[in-house]
């Protein structure tokens, strides 16, 4: 699944980070102002601003939201100020590129209560309804690379706008909702900058979907009805298993123990690195490690946290 491999990338740049107790990274002041400067006065969205640069599109937006300087990989910040304001529409622009992606953006602003009407001026369509449908058909592979801007540029606008400030209805906005809901589309918040154009990506509706923990925090959460992807890797469990229900795995000891014997750490370095009152956490990293209590879900991801690595990475297999 792409989501798990995009965890388990972000765990190893977290080990490496950790490992070598020096991110190479420089302040970000400067790409920040850069970004929106591309975005605001050139009408350039993230994704393509990440496109220009060969970087992810969540680096770039992360620099257009960041408050202060804070941190950016060198390699990242300086691709990002290389990027020069797109070019008026040439060849490249009316090529075809995948679909995919824009698909979602549209049945995202769906679910979110948008309607017809207000996309199909939003995204760059100059109001024709039909050809917004058109887009919608699931057997269309293909669209023009500056459509394909338009949408993304209306869905950066409309993702968090609230769709009676365009003039739609309670009535209109519960149709559109019912609609996007009927044909199992995801909301915004279920992609991120990274996923959303990658077609071999699943909406992420639990953090874990695709894997076999997903089934439980879909109905643990009320997050229905379970995705598919949960279907597939819960059934697949239960025939690897024979056990019908998901079992939340457990905090590891041993686990912990490896993992501070790696890094040459005791329980007093962890528990500083954790933060908070340093007798106190000490003291509840040498229960955990003997046994004696179990850290709650929030000490398990400041635990997991200050060790570089994800919760998981600390639950019996
Ligand atoms: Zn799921």
């Amino acid at each position: 699944m792409p989501s798990a491999e995009h965890r388990r990338k972000a765990q190893k740049r977290r080990r490496f980070l950790h490992a070598t107790g020096r991110p190479p990274k420089l302040d970000t002041t400067e790409a920040s102002r850069h970004v929106r400067w591309l975005h605001d006065e050139h009408g350039m969205s993230m994704e393509s601003i990440a496109r220009k640069a060969g970087v992810n599109a969540s680096s770039v937006s992360r620099f257009y939201n960041a408050e202060d300087g804070g941190g950016g990989y060198r390699a990242v910040v300086e691709k990002v100020l290389r990027v020069r304001p797109e070019p008026p529409p040439n060849v490249y622009q009316a090529a075809h590129v995948c679909i995919v992606g824009s698909q979602r953006r549209v049945q995202a602003l769906f679910y979110i209560g948008f309607n017809g009407r207000v996309l199909a001026d939003e995204l760059g369509f100059n109001g024709h309804i039909s050809n917004l449908w058109r887009l919608l058909e699931p057997h269309r592979k293909v669209l023009s690379a500056v459509r394909r801007e338009s949408i993304a540029q209306g869905f950066e606008k409309l993702q968090d706008a609230d769709p009676a400030d365009f003039g739609i209805s309670n009535n209109l906005q519960s149709r559109s909702v019912g609609l996007a809901k009927a044909k199992r589309w995801a909301p915004p918040h279920c992609w991120d900058v990274d996923t959303i154009d990658d077609p071999k990506a699943i909406p992420e509706w639990t953090g874990v979907c695709g894997t076999p923990q997903g089934r439980y925090i879909h109905e643990r959460d009320g997050v229905l009805p379970v995705c598919a992807p949960c279907w597939t890797a819960d059934k697949a469990r239960r025939d690897e298993t024979g056990q019908s229900r998901y079992r939340k795995p457990e905090f590891s000891p041993a686990k912990l123990q490896a993992l501070l014997d790696s890094r040459e750490w005791s329980a007093a370095e962890v528990g500083r690195r954790m933060g908070g009152d340093i007798k106190h956490t000490r003291e509840s990293v040498y229960r955990w490690l003997n046994g004696e209590r179990k850290p709650a879900p929030r000490s398990l991801d400041r635990l997991a946290s200050a060790l570089g690595v994800m919760p998981e990475d600390l639950e019996v297999e």
